[in-house]
């Protein structure tokens, strides 16, 4: 029988007087973190803002076992790697030196992970990952089971239950659920934070809920009110193969260099793509910085200095369904990302920035 306590609690960050907070860590790692999305309220425009913790896109992500037998290491290892299939991201195990991610096997009965850039607000000597129950006699499928989901978190998933659109879709039986896991030592707020608290919107893996994602915790039936169950996902949902694909896509357009006063042509040719560049501004003037074409673009300045900082964004301020960004710049490094504004459509647009002479 499984004990219920081996189900992931995930580490918080914050609590374990980590370096840096979690949003500075995700902004410096990747600039499209913070990913802006315009929504149309009641007759004014609003911004949907997504925080997400991804590692900066085609990074090799070091990894190293705190403790544990040989063994055991070598299973979690040959499981972890098949993320590299599914992100472009490379997993190097290492045995010396820094590594973001930490594995130990000292707390038992607890397999947890930080989630992606969340590691980076640990203190080095910290695990950022846990497994609590591994031995050689554990079956294969129970590592495939907790090695992929804690591999997940470790690259910026959070879990399917606490998707904000799973919000009302498994009907708990609440009082049932605490008793349950009262039996396990966890308390009521360990319960609310780990099964019953969604998290905002702004930080999904995905607009709906998956039931077969690998981020799903266990439902079981004599938790929840009628007949409702899920069991123990050990696979890679399609969902959650088409979520890594797109966060870490492979053919990635890097930072693209603008100069002032030149405009280029680009393409946002799959769905979610991100493109970003990037100027430099030698002396404080109004710049312009527009999209022009048949796309209907959203345009964020990020800067100065630090590309995780939105200054402002832009929807349709430009000509047609364009967006167009007048600001004064001050002396400083500055980015721009050009979305689609429907995440699932394509098109050519340019992009440039003008400065006021
Ligand atoms: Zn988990």
């Amino acid at each position: 029988m499984r004990p219920v306590c081996k189900i992931c609690s995930p580490f918080l960050p914050g609590l374990s007087g980590g370096r840096v907070s979690s949003d500075e860590a995700a902004t410096h790692e990747r600039v499209d973190n913070l990913r802006i999305t315009p929504m149309r309220g009641a007759g004014r425009t609003r911004a949907a803002v997504e925080r997400l913790k991804l590692w900066e896109n085609g990074r090799t992500l070091k990894v190293k076992f705190l403790d544990g037998k040989p063994s055991v290491q070598a299973r979690v290892e040959a499981i972890a790697k098949e993320w590299e299939a599914l992100a472009n991201l490379k997993l190097q195990f290492v045995s010396s030196g820094s590594a973001p991610i930490r594995i130990s096997f000292a707390e038992e009965g607890f397999s947890w992970s930080t989630v992606g850039t969340d590691a980076l607000t640990v203190a080095p000597s910290k695990p950022t990952m846990n497994y609590g129950w591994f031995d050689d006699d554990t079956p294969l499928r129970e590592y495939q089971r907790v090695v992929r989901h804690e591999f997940g978190h470790a690259l910026g998933m959070i879990h399917e239950h606490q998707n904000p659109a799973a919000l009302g879709r498994i009907p708990w039986d609440k009082p049932k659920v605490y008793a349950h896991y009262a039996k396990q030592d966890w308390t009521r707020e360990d319960v609310d934070l780990n099964l019953f608290q969604v998290y905002e919107e702004d930080s999904t893996n995905h607009s709906a809920f998956d039931p077969k994602s690998i981020m799903q915790y266990a439902v079981p039936d004599s938790l929840t009110i009628g007949s409702f169950a899920i069991g123990w996902n050990s696979e890679f949902s399609p969902i959650d193969i088409e979520f890594m694909r797109r966060q870490y896509p492979r053919e990635a357009a890097a930072v693209t260099e603008l100069s002032l006063g030149k405009r280029i042509e680009a393409e946002l040719a799959k769905a979610g793509e991100v493109d970003t560049y990037h100027f430099s501004v030698a002396r404080a003037a109004t710049c312009t910085m527009d999209t022009n074409g048949p796309t209907d673009t959203v345009l964020a300045l990020h800067g100065p200095g630090d590309p995780g900082a939105v200054l402002t964004w832009d929807d349709d301020r430009g000509r047609g369904t364009n967006a167009r960004i007048v600001r004064k710049l001050q002396p400083g490094e500055y980015w721009l990302t050009v979305r689609h504004k429907t995440p699932v459509d394509t098109g050519r647009y340019s992009v440039g920035v003008k400065q006021r002479s």
